[in-house]
C-alpha cells in the first residue's frame, strides 16, 4: 500500500531524515521506533506532504511525492498527530466535522455514525468543547477525526503520550479493533514494548537512519531492542 524510497528531510543544514526507504503492506500494522530525536515524526510529516522532503512516496502504486498534504490526505492518508492537537475552542462534534471537510455530507454523516459507534464517550460529549475533556478522550477525539477522512492508512504519532496504562491499553485496544477491521497502519510509538506486541512488523530509526528491521516479534527479541527501547 505504502512504498516510501530515500526520503530525506532537512531542517537548515541539519538532516533529520537521511534516505529512509520502507514499505507497509495492505491491512498490516507496521511500528516504527527509536530513541527522541531520531526522526520518526520527520518522516511521518514527510509522508503526508507536511515536511518538504527529498524521495519517493507511492501511495496504492500513485506517486504522491509532489502533492501537497491536503492532496494526499485525500488521496488516502490519515494523520493522528503526536500531541494530540485537537481543536479545544471547538466542540466534539465540529471538531470530528473538521477531519471530514473534504468529504460529502452522505460521507459525513456515516463517519459520525461510525465515530460514535467506535468511542460512545464522544457521542456522550459531542457538545462539549473539545478543550474540555480528558487526555484520553482527546487521545480519542484526535483517532475518530483523522477517521472521519476515510483514511485507507493510518499513520498514528505516539498515541499512548502522556496517557495512564489503562488507556494505552484502551487506545491499543481500539488500533486493533480497526486494524482487524482491515485498516492499514504505520505507528510510530515510544512504548516499544506495547506497539511490539501488537504491530506485524517493525523498524528501527535512529539519527535519522533505519537500523534494523523485521517481524515485530523478532525486532521485540532483538537485544539492541532491548537495551535501548524496551528494558
Ligand atoms: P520525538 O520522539 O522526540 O518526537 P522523533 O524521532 O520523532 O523524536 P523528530 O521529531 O523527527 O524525531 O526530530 C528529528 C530531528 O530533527 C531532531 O534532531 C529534532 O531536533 C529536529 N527537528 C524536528 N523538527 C524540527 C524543526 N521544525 N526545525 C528544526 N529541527 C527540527
Amino acid at each position: 500500500m505504502l512504498v516510501v524510497d530515500e526520503i530525506e528531510v532537512r531542517y537548515g543544514q541539519a538532516i533529520a531524515v537521511a534516505g529512509v526507504s520502507l514499505r507497509v503492506e495492505r491491512g498490516s500494522w507496521v511500528a516504527l521506533i527509536g530513541a527522541n530525536g531520531a526522526g520518526k515524526t520527520s518522516l511521518l510529516r514527510a509522508i503526508i506532504g507536511l515536511a518538504p522532503h527529498r524521495g519517493r512516496v507511492v501511495l496504492d502504486g500513485a506517486d504522491v511525492s509532489a502533492l501537497p498534504a491536503w492532496e494526499r490526505q485525500r488521496r488516502g492518508f490519515g494523520l493522528v498527530p503526536e500531541g494530540r492537537q485537537v481543536f479545544g475552542n471547538m466542540t466534539v462534534e465540529e471538531n470530528l466535522r473538521v477531519g471530514g471537510y473534504t468529504r460529502d455530507v452522505a460521507e459525513v454523516r456515516r463517519g459520525l455514525e461510525k465515530a460514535y459507534a467506535l468511542f460512545p464517550r464522544l457521542e456522550e460529549r459531542r457538545r462539549q468543547l473539545a478543550s474540555t475533556l480528558s487526555g484520553g478522550e482527546q487521545q480519542m477525539l484526535s483517532l475518530a477525526r483523522a477517521l472521519m477522512t476515510g483514511p485507507k492508512l493510518l499513520l498514528v504519532d505516539e498515541i499512548s503520550w502522556g496517557l495512564m496504562p489503562i488507556l494505552v491499553t484502551q487506545v491499543f485496544a481500539q488500533l486493533a479493533r480497526l486494524h482487524a477491521e482491515g485498516m492499514t497502519i504505520l505507528q510510530v510509538e515510544q512504548n516499544a514494548r506495547e506497539v511490539l506486541r501488537h504491530a506485524e512488523h517493525a523498524y528501527v530509526m535512529s539519527a535519522g537512519q533505519l537500523v534494523l528491521d523485521g517481524p515485530a516479534g523478532e525486532v521485540a527479541r532483538d537485544p539492541r531492542v532491548i537495551e535501548s527501547y524496551v528494558g
